[in-house]
């Protein structure tokens, strides 16, 4: 077995969660470990201008955002390194965490915070790679206004479809929503306020239609789109099938909203408690935030927890939430071992 390396704090995840709780965590000389996973800075990166954070009144490249974080992490004497968890597991109650990653080390510590994020589904097909942060984008509400005028559209038939659709109405031109099915998943609330959009003019629906390709360049943008429909819907089912039609579409942008996936799988071990999409169930912590987990010392921020919101600041308020509850409780972890040696010698 592989020499494991002891932490006081270890904060799996290096987007703007782990990277503020991680700013918080050194100060309070926690002496953080922050593990980078798969995507170094998290789905910021994958956005090239970041309008809504606050304190950037011209806005701030989303790499570049998340760099500073790090650097500030670094100033205060956090460690950032490549890593990624595979199993993080509790071996005796009270004990210290075991963390193994997926490089073979394992790492040992006192606290954790899971600040693993959760990762937009997207569709796989030809120009999504390409184009996505240059017209085709996860997140409405933070893409949605650089698109003024355009056509916009946006893929799927959930209540995450239907809000950012309705959210989009404010900016473009036509909203045209893809869905590969005749209805619609998404609540009756959010379906009666779409189709109110769909009779102001605002919304279109493509029902029983898919998305195929994405073509354009990152210098252009989302040019036009290759759609298919078929009337009994799943056309990408039946594509040889005569009934199922191809057609080109203008559009200048993409949403895709067809779901998140939180980055849980780590944590079966720990039996904490997750919610049945695995977003990672949390309570009020001492100040009434929500970041303690069922497990004593195991901490959640982010979108690994919060299914909502799923924004920066958001995301970077529950780190810093985080990691003060961290604080708290590695402080009672001190006070409990300083308090032991007594009690021995008492006993003797
Ligand atoms: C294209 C796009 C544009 C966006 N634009 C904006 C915007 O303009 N404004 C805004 O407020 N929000 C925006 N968002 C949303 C915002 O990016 C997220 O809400 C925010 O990044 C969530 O931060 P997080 O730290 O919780 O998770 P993430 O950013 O998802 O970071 C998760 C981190 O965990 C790591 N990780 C995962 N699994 C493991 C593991 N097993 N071990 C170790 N590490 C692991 C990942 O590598 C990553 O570093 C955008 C999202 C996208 C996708």
């Amino acid at each position: 077995m592989t020499d494991a390396t002891h932490r006081r704090l270890l904060i799996a995840g290096s987007g703007i969660a782990g990277l503020s709780a991680a700013i918080y965590a050194a100060r309070s000389n926690n002496d953080p470990l922050v593990l980078e996973g798969t995507e170094p800075g998290g789905q910021l990166t994958l956005t090239t201008d970041v309008a809504n954070y606050p304190g950037f009144p011209e806005g701030i490249g989303g790499p570049e955002l998340v760099q500073n974080m790090r650097e500030q992490a670094e100033r205060f004497g956090a460690d950032v390194e490549h890593g990624v968890v595979e199993d993080l597991t509790r071996p005796e109650t009270d004990g210290p965490f075991r963390v193994e990653l997926t490089n073979g080390d394992v790492y040992t510590a006192d606290a954790v915070i899971v600040a693993s994020g959760a990762s937009a589904r997207t569709l796989g097909v030809p120009g999504e790679d390409l184009l996505m942060g240059y017209g085709v984008s996860t997140c409405a509400t933070c893409d949605g206004a650089f698109f003024r005028g355009e056509d916009m559209l946006v893929v799927g038939g959930g209540d995450a479809a239907m809000e950012e659709a309705n959210f989009l109405t404010k900016f473009a031109d036509t909203v045209y929503v893809v869905h590969r099915r005749e209805e619609f998943r998404a609540e009756d609330y959010w379906v009666d306020r779409t189709m109110e959009q769909v009779e102001a003019g605002n919304i279109e629906l493509l029902r029983n239609t898919e998305l195929l390709e994405i073509h354009g360049s990152k210098e252009a943008g989302v040019e036009h789109v290759t759609l298919a429909s078929h009337p009994e819907g799943h056309p990408t089912d039946r594509l040889d099938d005569p009934a199922t039609e191809e057609f080109d579409f203008d559009v200048g942008a993409v949403f895709l909203a067809i779901g998140h996936t939180p980055n849980t799988d780590f944590l079966a071990g720990t039996g904490v408690d997750l919610d049945a999409d695995g977003y990672l169930r949390t309570e009020g912590g001492r100040g009434g935030g929500q970041t303690a987990t069922g497990v004593p010392g195991l901490y959640g921020a982010g979108d690994v927890v919060d299914r909502h919101y799923q924004q920066a600041a958001t995301a970077g308020g529950m780190g810093v939430m985080a990691a003060l509850d961290a604080d708290d409780y590695l402080d009672d972890l001190d006070r409990v071992e300083q308090a032991e040696p007594a009690t021995a010698e008492s006993d003797d």
